[in-house]
Formats: C-alpha cells, structure tokens, sequence
C-alpha cells in the first residue's frame, strides 16, 4: 500500500487523498504514522494495556461529501448498485462507495422504491466496510506482537516544519503565515467534539479540573465515523496547539546553524559555538519535533527540554576532548541524514524512528574519555559490573534508561507498554552495537546476508549498521570538519595514555602521545574502517529502499546512476536503485591530504633524525 502520511499536520488535501486515523496508543509499523485520537488523561508510562478505538480509513477527497455535505441528487442518480465490482472492504475507497450507496438506499427507502435484493446486497457491503474498519484496529495489535521484519508497506513520510520556524522571534509575520497555513481548525466545527473528549481536552491543557467524571461502564461514542475523524482532527490540532505555544524558543544563532541540518557536512561545531555549548539541547530538540515524534508519543515539551539538559550534562560530565555532546549531536545529525536523505526514514515506522534517534543522542552518554580496554585494564567499577563486555556501551544505555526512570525527564511516559518494550530492544541493540569490537563481525554478517537470493534484512540490524557508521562517519565528511574531530580524538588517546603511563600499563594504540603516526593511522582507520562501512552500509539501503523507490519513482532525495560518476563504481544495472553518496568525495579528498601529511611527516622525522644521528649511512657499490 502507498501512502503519503500527511504526519502530524492531518492535511486532507494529500496528493494520494488518503488519511488513516489509529486509535489511542495504537502501534505497528503499517500505521503508526497516522494521527491519533486523544490519548487517555493518565500517563501510560509503558506500563499499562493499550485502549481500544476505530481506526478510521478514509479518503480525504470525500471532504465536503460527507455527513455535512452530502451527494447531490444528481450523483445519486448516477449511480451503479451493482456490487459485484466494488472495491476491497478495507480500503479507503470502500468507504466513499459505502457512504454513497447508503446516502442512495436513503432516498430511495424514502421514496418508496428499493428492491429488496439491491438493498440487502448494499447494506452488507457497507457492514463489511465498517467491520474492516474495526477490523483495522486488531491489526495493529497483532502486528506490534510480531517479530521487527521488513515491512511490505511503504510511507512516504514528510518531515515537519521546524518548530523554530514556526515560532521563531527573527520573523513573527513568517511564524504566522505558517502557523495559519498549518492549522485547519477552522474547519472543524467545535460541536463535532463529544463532551468525553472535551473534558479531557479541558483537564488536561487548562488549569480546569475535570468536573463531571464518567461513569466506567460508559464507553466515548462517537455519532457517526465522520464525526470521529472531525473530532481526532480537532482533538490534534488543539493538542499541537498547545504544545506549540509550549514550545522551546530558538536563539536565533541557533536557527541560521539549524537551517543547514539536512546537510551532509554540517557544521556542529557552529551549533556547539551558537548554542552556547549546549547543542544536544537544540539538535535533539529540532529533530525530534521534525520527525514528529515530539506530537506522535505525546512527549511534553518541558519533559524532553530536561531529558536533553540531562544528557548534555552526562555527555561534559568527564570533560573529554572528543566523547562529549558534540560528538553525540553530531552522531545524531548524521543518523538523521541517512534517514532523510537516502529515504530510509519510509522503511521504518514513528517507533524505530524514535529509538533511533534517541539512540544516538545517547549512545555515548556519560562517556569516561577512555576506552573499554582501558576500563579492563585498569579493572574499573565499570568493567567490573559489566564483566569486562562491552563495558562503556553497557553504561550508557544503562544511564540513559536510569535517566528515564525520572518522571520529570522521562520522555517515553506516553508510550503503551508494547511501545516501551520494542524502544528499549531496540535502543539496546543499536548502542551496543556502536562497541568497535563487533565492527568486523557486524559487517561481514551484513555483506553475507546481502548476497543471498533473497535477503531479509532485519530492522534492528539495519538501524544498528546505520548507527555504527554514523559514530564513525567524520574521516568522511568535509576535511575541515573530519581535521578538528581527528585532532580531539587524539587528545582524548593521548590523555589516556598518559594516565596509562602513570598506571604503569601498556600504551593502548594510538595513546602514546609521543610514538603516533597520526596520519598513517589515519589512512588505515579510512581504509580498514570507514570506507567498508560505509560500502556495505550504502549496500544495505540500496537493497532494502530499493523495492520502495521503484513503487514511487517520486523520492527526491536519491539520484540517478548517471548523475552519480564516481558514486557509482560497481553499478550492476541502469535502473539499480543508488542512493546519493556525499562521503565518498570526502573519504577520497581526506585520504589524499592525510596522505600528503604522511609524505611530509616522514620527511620531517627523517631530516630530524638526520639532525640527531648525522646522515644516514650510504650503501656501498655494488
Ligand atoms: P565511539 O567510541 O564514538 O562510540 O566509537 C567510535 C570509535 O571509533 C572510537 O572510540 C575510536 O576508537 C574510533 N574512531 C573514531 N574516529 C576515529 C579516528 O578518526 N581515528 C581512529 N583511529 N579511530 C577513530
Ligand atoms: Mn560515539
């Protein structure tokens, strides 16, 4: 199924007319980007069952034909009641043929002339329309038991507008004119709202308590299916409303870097300067809303402001050099392209969405500035409670989640327990998989699953891939970029190995401050890491977007094969799928300067050692 998610803005105007509406707390990868109703006043906190509800399918180019705007007499006489050739029950379309044909069997009941056989057929098909849109519902439930496999559906996802862009103080008119095109509430007349939700709007985002409480027995109805979507959209809009008003404000140094956050080589050191050192705050912020995962689970502006503080906090705890917040805002930056840029945000649903950006944020949180050899060596606190495995990769899953148990910064408090479960899996998995350690094997385990026939590639294995290269991906941005992290990382080696000298244990490579060949190990990191990484990485997502790719053919963020030149050595066919490769220049152009810098660096050490040792001795004739 195609869909074009008109994500949290409900557009009923969508160029493929089709909304889904899910239920409170509805989950599952075919239909977690949809809009939800309002969900239950009481936070879930991943603790309790999820609520019941109708999923709604509905095509929106049906505005104006439904209850409030019925068909013309005219349409209805031009209608077929054959009901041999209509379309499946569970599709959008089925329901604008079923509302037709009731609105018909009206006029004609009223009218004195129906035969009854015409009317049995079409009231059956318009039962069964409304079965499978119950139907629906326990679909969702089913599918967020089952195990993470590729989807078979595709969703066209659409990022929000920043929120900075929304309410920034640099351009009031501008924030209004998207605020206005935004909002269709207007449209929606507030008596479509049942009192059930009303109440709840009221108790829960104004300072009124909740009055009249329902009896338990006395389940929300909802007049019409028409009326229900009218009053999730209300519902939405008011709830986006709110929130926004609540959102956090952007300076406007931090809008001008955050302009250029689709960008491959974007500048985080820019952010980090604008931000006034706290870019996680602003980054994780930005991307979470732009994603719509702020609006999707429900997470309280001032609930996520603490959680980012938090981690920020957790990342210059140790005042590394290199392992501190900018590295995880950069992380997180990179991760966000591979999901915007190469499409791999439409394979994935709102939830491994979440978990991935969450798990970048905080896959180095708390990072002690040395590695896990040296936590070994030295027999930490750490390395001892974690048996020596993946000792640091451990610990910041471990404190995030810690974190997480706060009310105050818990920003998953609005997922239902399923939500919770499949988050934490996957928040798991991907983190720990960023421990070097498993790099050969994580990519060998890659490359052979892509060279079966038919490969299946699982979620978690993909994102954790797509992490792992993001956390290594510097040498393969903008040399300005990749110099300045290259040159932290070696201080944060260095500082390590001088507290290895004082401990009397061997120097880790890389660590001795006097005895590195920085830009030969360079080159080697470039040639044995980054580049085969990346290869099977982009490998990965060509042949998993491939097959969604092909069933749109609209996806502006990936290029032609014969735009790509040096991108596309070892093209099989014209019409492979090729997503675009903006490291691939970089790695090149970085490579040929580090090794410039060696040529040089040896010449040095030679002439030094000419100064120190006199000339070297010259070979005797032959
Ligand atoms: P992280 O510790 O950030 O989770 O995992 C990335 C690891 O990759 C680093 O700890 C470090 O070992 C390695 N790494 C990242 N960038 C470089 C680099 O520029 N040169 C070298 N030699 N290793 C790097
Ligand atoms: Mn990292």
């Amino acid at each position: 199924m195609r869909r074009q998610i008109s994500a949290p803005d409900y557009n009923l105007e969508d160029k493929n007319n089709e909304l889904v509406a899910s239920p409170p707390g509805g989950a599952g990868a075919a239909h977690e980007e949809a809009p939800r109703p309002p969900p239950p006043p009481a936070p879930r906190n991943g603790t309790s069952s999820k609520q019941g509800g109708l999923t709604i399918v509905r095509r929106s180019s049906s505005r104006g034909k439904t209850e409030s705007s019925p068909p013309t007499d005219e349409q209805l006489d031009q209608l077929d009641l054959e009901t041999e050739h209509l379309p499946a029950v569970d599709t959008p379309d089925a329901c604008d043929k079923a509302a037709l044909r009731l609105r018909y069997l009206l006029r004609q009941l009223n009218r004195g002339e129906i035969a009854v056989e015409t009317l049995q057929n079409n009231l059956q098909y318009a039962a069964k329309v409304l079965e499978a849109v119950y139907i629906d519902e326990t679909k969702i439930t089913r599918h967020a038991e089952q195990p993470r496999v590729q989807p078979t559906t595709l969703h066209m996802r659409r990022l929000r507008t920043p929120c900075w862009a929304r309410c920034s103080v640099e351009k009031p008119n501008e924030a209004k004119r998207l605020a206005d095109e935004d909002d269709e509430l207007s449209e929606v007349q507030p008596d479509a709202v049942p009192p059930e939700v009303r109440e709840w709007l009221a108790s829960t985002f104004t300072r009124q308590l909740a009055t009249a409480k329902r009896k338990s027995d006395e389940k929300p109805k909802f007049r019409s299916v028409a009326h229900a979507i009218r009053a999730g959209i209300f519902v939405d809009r008011i709830y986006r409303r709110v929130t926004s008003t609540a959102l956090m404000q952007f300076p406007q140094d931090v809008v001008r870097v955050l302009k250029t956050l689709d960008e491959w080589s974007f500048d985080v050191f820019a952010l980090h300067e604008a931000s006034l050192g706290s870019p996680i705050k602003y980054l994780g912020y930005d991307l979470l809303n732009r994603y719509g995962m702020i609006h999707k689970f429900k997470v309280q502006p001032t609930t996520l402001e603490n959680f980012l503080s938090r981690i920020e906090e957790g990342y210059c705890k140790f005042h590394n050099p290199y392992h501190n917040n900018l590295h995880a805002a950069d992380v997180a930056q990179t991760v966000h392209y591979m999901l915007c840029q190469t499409g791999l945000m439409n394979w994935l649903s709102d939830l491994e969405i979440f978990a991935t950006l969450v798990a970048a944020i905080v896959h180095d949180f708390e990072h002690t500035g040395t590695t896990n050899n040296f936590h070994v060596m030295s027999g930490s606190d750490t390395a001892l409670l974690y048996n020596d495995r993946a000792v640091l990769e451990n610990h910041h899953i471990s404190a995030a989640f810690r974190l997480l148990r706060d009310e105050e910064n818990n920003i998953l408090q609005n997922l239902s327990r399923d939500e919770f479960r499949e988050f934490r899996t996957l928040v798991i998995d991907m983190v720990l998989a960023t421990d070097m350690s498993f790099h050969f094997q994580q990519l060998k385990n890659m490359r052979s699953l892509l060279t079966l026939a038919e490969p299946s590639v699982d979620k978690s294995k993909a994102v954790s891939l797509v992490l792992h290269c993001c956390d290594i991906s510097h040498p393969a941005k903008r040399w300005d970029l990749h110099h300045r992290w290259t040159m932290s990382l070696l201080d944060e080696f260095f500082l390590q190995g001088d507290k290895e000298r004082e401990l009397g244990l061997p120097f880790s490579p890389l660590c001795d401050r006097n005895n590195t060949l920085v830009a030969e190990s360079q080159i080697g990191f470039i040639d044995f890491i980054v580049e085969p990484s990346m290869t099977v990485c982009a490998d990965m997502l060509e042949y998993i977007l491939g097959p969604l790719h092909s069933s749109t053919k609209t996806s502006t963020s990936t290029v032609k094969q014969d735009s790509i030149n040096e991108e596309s050595a070892g093209a099989e066919t014209n019409t492979k799928f090729k997503i675009k490769k903006p490291w691939v220049a970089c790695l090149m152009d970085n490579k040929k300067i580090w090794k410039e810098q060696a040529t040089k660096d040896a010449e040095d050490r030679a002439k030094l050692e000419e100064e120190e040792n006199g000339p070297p001795p010259t070979q005797p004739d032959e």
